[in-house]
């Protein structure tokens, strides 16, 4: 287990955990940095901030995990240490609450155009005050037994592709890069092998980011292979950027995610770092060191 995670999420947005209960278990996981990072919203952040100074020694960053369009492509744009206060982010989050429920709504329209019972009601009271998400539908027809497992749900519904996989006009990388960099945080790009790109096309996007002003790649998280995180570590350091990692913990029933459970790896342009200024070399090899 690593001392740090720099990608969680909590029911502000698709997560199982309350932000304060998602701290807890942290700590008690042996996580001394977290970072919550909940889908389009900061809603938990200030919930989280305040458990966390509750607990001896355990750090907080505050985080975003921004849904974006890249050459027409999703991808999903980690904000670490920003400012939730900074004024930008409230037409921002309010564009991207707005883009989240029509969505909802049109996924719900499209499956039960396929013969499905309408889930849009089931979703939302799964959602609760959290930003709705596929993970929502997923979990409504687990309920409703029309699938075993929220996995089934994705592979036959919801997943790249498939009929819920709705398009939405999210805002570009380069808007969303821009709103992290003004926020004072710095802009990394979540999971890079969980696209199906190539690695020509991820150079590509590492060129767009940087060009965007951005900072960073994710290089470790649940899933990633031996061979991967190596490249991802040898791309970071061809291109001089910052690497970063997580579980990208969801819920304790997703027995393949735990809090601060990843790959370990050692880099010197760890974004840790730079999050966290004031801790001392001891600090954080130990952080590092345990992964
Ligand atoms: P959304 O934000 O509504 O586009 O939903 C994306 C979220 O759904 C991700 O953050 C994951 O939590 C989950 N997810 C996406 N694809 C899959 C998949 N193939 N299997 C299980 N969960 C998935
Ligand atoms: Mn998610
Ligand atoms: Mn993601
Ligand atoms: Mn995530």
């Amino acid at each position: 287990m690593a001392g740090y995670d720099l990608h969680t999420h909590s029911t502000a947005s698709d997560g199982s955990l309350e932000p304060e209960a998602l701290v807890r278990e942290a700590y008690a996981a042996g996580v001394r940095c977290l970072a919550l990072t909940d889908h389009d919203t900061l809603a938990g952040l200030s919930r989280a901030r305040q458990a966390a100074s509750e607990l001896d020694g355990m750090h907080f960053i505050d985080g975003v995990e921004l849904t974006c369009l890249w050459n027409g492509r999703v991808i999903h744009l980690l904000g670490l240490g920003i400012d939730p206060d900074f004024a930008g982010f409230g037409g921002y989050m309010e564009q991207l609450n707005n883009l989240r429920n029509e969505r909802a709504e049109e996924i719900a329209r499209k499956l039960v155009k396929k013969g499905l019972p309408d889930l849009l009601a089931d979703a939302r009271s799964n959602a609760g005050q959290g930003q709705i998400g596929r993970p929502h539908f997923a979990q409504a027809m687990v309920e409703r037994r029309l699938v075993l497992t929220p996995q089934q749900a994705f592979d036959n519904w919801l997943g790249q592709g498939k009929v819920g996989d709705v398009k939405a006009c999210w805002p570009t990388l380069e808007s969303a890069v821009g709103l992290v960099k003004q926020a004072g945080g710095f802009a990394v790009i979540a999971h890079p092998t969980k696209y199906n790109f190539t690695f020509t096309r991820l150079r590509a996007l590492v060129d767009d980011l940087l060009a965007a002003g951005g900072d960073g790649v994710e290089v470790s998280y649940p899933g990633v292979t031996p061979n991967h995180l190596r490249d991802l570590l040898l791309l970071a350091k061809r291109k001089v950027l910052s690497v970063s990692a997580g579980s990208d913990f969801h819920s304790p029933e997703q027995r393949w995610t735990a809090l601060g459970r990843f790959p370990p790896f050692s880099a010197a342009a760890h974004l840790l770092r730079s999050l966290l200024p004031e801790c001392t070399e001891e600090w954080w090899y130990d952080a590092v060191a345990n992964a």
